[in-house]
């Protein structure tokens, strides 16, 4: 059996080492061959620098720098293409998900045939309210509006067999949302408990506008369901509209200024909702890649 892991980098110069050395640590006394696939996501710092040091090491590395930052999910759909394991594994650079959990996962693909991925979700979250708040909403709504399921708390770590790894690169859509792209795709997934570690160095990359965006381009991959708003508030107004006409005629006074405000409001909001769909189709239609690759190297 070979493991990849893929291993999404934004700035993260002082990570990769302390984690190079736990990957090293965790895997090297096992009797399966392993490589490491860095994606240097258009760092600005020397992280470029310390992963070309690494090719000289004795572990099999690849090192694909993108020509500018494309954001984590382009990143791992790089580091997923270019991966040749059985078993392939996202991680994080950053040591919050330590290497010593991909072990338990190999064990339960190894053990059971049955099961295609094994997911890792956070068992205990140390956020704040707001964003504690934030997210369980989101994962509520996601999973009311869409077809396709949304496990809270699940994360990008995970462990998957290459059937399903070749399913994933097989989508090809612009605005990824791997969340729901893995689940999308199907297969047989397995979720297990971890503890989050503290960042080993460095600070996170996501600021809650970020992740409200993020959350934003999710629903809107996978539902359509917001273009029907429109309709329906308008089949609603349709019918509100009925008695005040009725009540204006009737008393003579005007109900107009409150009904212009309302039923403009509405309008844009729908209007907006209809521009951020035509907005994706626009950008899709490009055919943009999703992300350059500068270099990629190997030292195998
Ligand atoms: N990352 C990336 N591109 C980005 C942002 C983040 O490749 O634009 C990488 C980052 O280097 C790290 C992983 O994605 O390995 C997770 O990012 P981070 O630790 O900032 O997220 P958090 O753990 O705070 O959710
Ligand atoms: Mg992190």
């Amino acid at each position: 059996m070979k493991l990849s892991l893929v291993v999404p980098c934004f700035n993260e110069e002082g990570s990769i080492a302390p984690f190079y050395k736990a990957v090293s640590d965790t895997f090297g006394g096992h009797d399966f061959d392993y490589e490491i696939v860095f994606v240097n996501d258009g760092s600005t710092d020397g992280t470029l620098q310390v992963l070309k040091k690494l090719i000289a090491g004795p572990v099999p590395v690849r090192i694909i720098s993108f020509s500018r930052n494309f954001g984590k999910e382009a990143a791992m759909l790089a580091g997923l293409e270019n991966a040749d394991g059985e078993y392939v594994t996202i991680i994080d650079a950053d040591l919050q998900q330590h290497p010593s959990v991909v072990l338990d996962m190999i064990e339960r693909l190894d053990v059971n045939p049955d099961i295609d991925c094994v997911a890792a979700y956070q068992s205990k979250r140390d956020e704040d309210a707001k964003m504690s708040f934030f997210k369980s909403g989101f994962y509520k709504t996601i999973n009311l509006i869409t077809d396709t399921e949304f496990v809270s708390g699940a994360s990008d770590f995970r462990t998957f067999r290459r059937p399903m790894v070749d399913s994933i690169v097989e989508m090809k859509e612009y605005f990824r949302f791997s969340k729901g792209i893995f689940s999308w795709v199907g297969f047989n997934t397995e979720y297990i408990p971890y503890t989050v570690n503290e960042r080993v160095s460095g600070k996170s990359k996501w600021s809650f506008v970020k992740l409200f965006k993020y959350a934003l381009d999710g629903i809107e991959a996978f539902t359509t369901r917001p273009l029907r708003i429109p309709f329906w508030l308008g089949i609603l107004f349709i019918i509100i509209s009925l008695p005040l006409f009725i009540a204006a005629l009737a008393t003579d006074r005007s109900v107009t200024a409150a009904v212009v405000y309302f039923v403009g409001g509405t309008v844009l909001v729908c209007l907006g909702i209809l521009g951020e769909y035509l907005a994706k189709i626009y950008i899709q239609g490009k055919n943009r890649p999703v992300y350059i690759i500068k270099e990629n190297i190997s030292n195998r």
